[in-house]
């Protein structure tokens, strides 16, 4: 089925945010007409996650603001690492809410989007994006996808919708509705089938945040973006651009000097509790690994807050979002230089 590229679809009224609760729910499978949408749009309202077709492959999308909700696409796709996720939006107005745009990216968005270009941007303050999506960062990755279906969803739903891509991590990208429902059936809330992905590349990634950096090729040729801002692009591989995208996340960690696996605070520390501990900050008093993962970024900003110097944190199991959860906090107890 093919639906035009703008159709005027009914935009969801704003709803108060229902928490995500993760359960062996059925997945509703969703058709990509106005009723559909509306009802995949309704799903994200409600904290839910929600996959669907862009032109580079489906994405697995969960409200940018509810940090449950991030954290639940986290325990869906079993990543064992927190990287920074890709915001989808409706057009660059949006985008404009959320990030400053300087010229190189003005230049890019207006040639490029909507398409396969991803561009990574400073994140304007109060802007409400969980810090799970930015890991922590001061950036934060966008893009406008040119898919009706991507486009009918995130105009229904008419705010930031965090995806990557709809897979069980370390498996293939997935260019069908088929592919998700294989990989990731007992794990979300809705699908919306919208056919074959046209590109099947995931979105080339730019950062114009300094000179402008190749950070992932993909869906359009670097050369392609060069000649567009007329001149090359820095690669993440330069001696001056020290990051790779998988590395990012890393960059950000708190102030404070952090020892795991405590169990109580010592003299001079600031105790991260996880489970029922007596700490001023707790991940989850309960011992909810999902909450613990919505909650992980702001309880480390936080600590910066409390002008923390050392820091004692609660063990976390080592099994579902905690894998993630302790790899952060891993790199975070890391010595730094
Ligand atoms: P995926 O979630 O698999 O589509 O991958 C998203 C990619 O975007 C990862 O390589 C991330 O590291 C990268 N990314 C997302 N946000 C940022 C950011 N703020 N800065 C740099 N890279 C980012
Ligand atoms: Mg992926």
């Amino acid at each position: 089925m093919h639906l035009g590229t703008r159709l005027n679809y009914p935009t969801l009224a704003p709803q108060q945010q229902k928490r995500h609760v993760m359960t062996d729910s059925t997945l509703s499978i969703m058709q990509p007409d106005p009723a559909g949408l509306m009802d995949a749009a309704k799903l994200l309202q409600a904290g839910k996650l929600v996959a669907f077709p862009t032109e580079t492959v489906y994405g697995l999308g969960a409200d940018a603001r509810d940090d449950t909700a991030v954290a639940g696409i986290y325990a869906a796709k079993g990543r064992p690492s927190f990287n920074p996720l890709i915001v989808h939006l409706a057009d660059q107005e949006m985008g404009e809410t959320l990030c400053a745009f300087n010229d190189d990216a003005q230049r890019l968005a207006s040639a490029f989007w909507p398409g396969a270009l991803t561009l990574v941007l400073p994140l304007k303050p109060d802007t409400g994006i969980s810090r799970l999506v930015t890991a922590g960062l001061q950036t934060l990755a966008i893009r406008v996808p040119d898919h009706p279906v991507a486009q009918g969803l995130l105009t229904a739903f008419g705010g930031p919708v965090a995806a990557p891509s709809a897979n069980p991590s370390g498996r293939v990208s997935p260019t069908t509705a088929a592919h998700v429902a294989a990989g990731l059936e007992n794990k979300i809330d809705g699908l919306v089938d919208g056919g074959a992905c046209g590109v099947g590349l995931e979105s080339t990634i730019v950062s114009c945040v300094g000179a402008p950096t190749l950070l992932r090729a993909g869906g359009i040729p670097a050369e392609a973006i060069a000649a567009c801002l007329n001149r090359p692009l820095a690669t993440a591989a330069d001696p001056a651009t020290p990051m790779a995208p998988g590395q990012l996340a890393s960059h950000y960690a708190p102030n404070g000097t952090i020892r795991l696996n405590a169990h109580t605070a010592e003299k001079g520390e600031v105790m991260l509790g996880f489970g029922p501990v007596d700490a001023p900050l707790n991940l989850s008093p309960s011992g909810d690994l999902t909450e613990a993962a919505a909650r992980l970024f702001d309880c480390l900003h936080q600590l910066d807050a409390m002008a923390a110097t050392r820091i004692a944190v609660s063990p976390i199991p080592n099994h579902g979002l905690g894998v993630a959860i302790n790899d952060r906090l891993r790199r975070a107890a890391a010595p730094r230089d």
